[in-house]
């Protein structure tokens, strides 16, 4: 089956035998605990919630088929995923290479909280393989990649970076939450495994925060699920349900994305208070031929810098009625951010200014409303920043 069949069916047949109702949508199984008949057997396999759920059974299901993986596992949230896919993977003393371009909570989590239990990472711009190989030492154990990045926009070769962790047994991680299962296919180019914030597109309606690991090998997948229910940071059955809900979209609202990121991405190009759009659906984006080979498309997810100081910049996202000063991204509603103050703070200035993500850079996700709308939204606040400006310099003149 295609990926839109599945992103609908996979993981809720109706269950058609006698004495069953042949819901056709998974129910929410509500129950912390199985009762059973006999002491050394549980029922249908479940014995308590936090080591397996239906509800949850289901998403994991659909999640694994949207990755073309063996298995997912499913998370109460994006860090939660990340988190417990270290620790199950890694001990003390242990190497990882990252690209110097990730989501601030992932560095975060790597940089105050794991290097405490001994881990070390070292952050290279991964957009040259080579700078990946130069970076590996004896105790390089795993590769974590996110392509494209968040916000810059940049891209990383999944496959050649595979090919040289698999010749030194290093496995790789890429976080694809960017892109969705829709657009880009990590597994296949070579990873060992995919994380997901499902709180984005995979969900899809700003609505729930969850998370994901998607893996094929048995053994790395062992130890993933032993500390799903050791460590326990599972997501709830409503969760799980929103979740497997969102999924069923993700096929036209994937699309819908693209069109609108598309649009306004050359609108922003065009128009004279943008000085540079970061977008792998444009032509001049410096990997453009990568992005074609690699994606099946382009995503929803654009950056850009606006012309101007931080008045302005404030001026002009204040200025907006349309799209959503707000975190996060992935839903149907547009959304526009300041990575500097808001999802990057985390990042220390000189190493943001030395990534790209200067005070005037934009981080925009861009939802499924009507795209002359959002385009006209961000002119009309263009004109609210420029007519801002005339009025201050206006006793000047
Ligand atoms: N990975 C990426 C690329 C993200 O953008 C985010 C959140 O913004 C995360 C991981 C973390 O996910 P969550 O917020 O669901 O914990």
């Amino acid at each position: 089956m295609k990926l839109a069949t599945r992103a609908v069916r996979v993981g809720e047949e109706p269950n058609l035998k006698d004495g069953a109702y042949g819901d056709v949508v998974v129910p929410i199984h509500l129950a912390t605990t199985y009762a059973r008949n006999r002491v050394d057997i549980p029922t249908a396999g479940y014995e308590y919630s936090r080591s397996g759920n239906v509800t949850r059974h289901a998403l994991e299901e659909r999640l694994a088929s949207l990755e073309n993986a063996r298995y997912a596992l499913a998370f109460a949230s994006g860090m939660a995923a990340e988190t417990t896919l270290l620790l199950s993977l890694l001990e003390q003393g242990d190497h990882v290479v990252a690209f110097d371009d990730l989501y601030g909570g992932t560095r975060r989590l790597f940089n105050e909280i794991l290097v405490n239990f001994g881990l070390q990472f070292t952050y290279v711009d991964a957009r040259e393989p080579s700078n990946v190989e130069r970076a590996i030492n004896q105790r390089t154990k795993l590769i974590w990649l996110e392509t494209p990045t968040n916000p810059m926009m940049k891209l990383c070769d999944i496959k050649a970076i595979s090919e040289i962790a698999q010749n030194r047994n290093i496995l790789t991680v890429v976080d694809n939450t960017f892109m969705s299962p829709f657009f880009q296919s990590p597994l296949e180019l070579g990873a060992d495994m995919v994380v997901h914030s499902t709180t984005k597109y995979l969900g899809g309606h700003s609505d729930v925060i969850g998370g994901a690991v998607m893996v094929s090998e048995d053994e790395l997948f062992e130890k993933i699920k032993f500390n799903q229910n050791a460590i326990g940071a599972v997501p709830s059955p409503f969760d799980c349900f929103l979740v497997l809900r969102g999924c069923k979209t993700l096929a036209v609202r994937m699309e819908k994305h693209q069109q609108n990121a598309l649009r306004i991405a050359t609108f922003l190009q065009d128009h004279s208070s943008a000085s540079e759009v970061f977008y792998p659906g444009l032509s001049n984006h410096p990997q453009f031929d990568l992005a074609k080979r690699q994606m099946r498309g382009f995503g929803g997810m654009l950056s850009f810098r606006l012309d101007g100081d931080n008045e302005r910049v404030r001026t002009f996202l204040e200025g907006l009625k349309l799209f959503l000063l707000a975190e996060s991204l992935g839903g149907v509603e547009s959304l526009i951010e300041h990575p500097a103050s808001m999802t990057h703070a985390s990042i220390p200035k000189v190493e943001r200014e030395r990534l790209g993500i200067t005070d005037n850079l934009l981080r925009v996700s861009v939802g499924i409303e009507d795209s002359e709308d959002l385009a006209e939204d961000l002119d009309q606040a263009f004109r609210i920043m420029q007519d801002g400006k005339k009025q201050k310099t206006e006793p000047e003149i």
